[in-house]
């Protein structure tokens, strides 16, 4: 049994502890490990080749993310900061000269914000769903209830009669919109004509 039971840092007085190795008490040792350049060196490497691990990086962003959703969900000043911060940074203006409106970067970026947040919604229903929102300016919630609504209703209709719904409407419009191209042509061409 060693004599000294004082932090060799801080002075503290120790409880005695079999398992104790250094002369620290619990912070000072913690401290003195998180300050050791060879320490950080050792614990950078574990790090790096744990990281290294195939499927490891995945598994931490998946956790990570999942995380801030519970967050943004559970914790309304969580969400209020985050979306001052975004707000703060949004103002900075970052990257604006180098990735302008419509360049490959931008329009990457907004294909994958559609995939993110109209996951939910197939691809021959998304718009339906946008035409809710930006021309009936309907609320996002309610729109998506009602293009649910309207998918489940396809699909019963599906079941029973074999035919997809909204396959129909969309060649419907297609065809709407052809025709009015063509007739729009066809007026130009008599205009220039006179
Ligand atoms: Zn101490």
């Amino acid at each position: 049994m060693t004599a000294a039971l004082i932090c060799s840092d801080c002075g503290k007085p120790l409880n005695p502890n079999p398992r104790r190795l250094g002369t620290r008490c619990k912070p000072c040792g913690a401290r003195a490990m998180a300050q050791s350049p060879a320490k950080r060196e050792k614990c950078r490497i574990a790090m790096k080749r744990r990281f290294d691990e195939p499927g490891y990086k995945q598994q931490h962003v998946a956790r990570c993310t999942a995380g801030t959703r519970r967050a943004l969900k559970d914790n309304p000043e969580f969400r209020a900061m985050r979306a001052e911060q975004g707000r703060r940074v949004g103002l900075l203006g970052l990257g604006k000269e180098k990735n302008a409106a419509g360049s490959p970067a931008r329009v990457t970026a907004g294909r994958k914000r559609t995939e993110t947040v109209l996951a939910w919604c197939p691809v021959e229903y998304r718009d339906e769903y946008r035409r809710l929102v930006r021309t009936k300016l309907i609320r996002a919630p309610e729109a998506r209830r009602m293009v649910e609504d309207m998918i489940a209703a396809d699909l019963a209709r599906y079941a029973a009669t074999g035919v997809l719904p909204q396959s129909a409407r969309l060649q419907a419009a297609a065809a709407e919109i052809e025709q009015s191209h063509n007739g729009a042509a066809e007026e130009a061409a008599g205009q220039g004509m006179q």
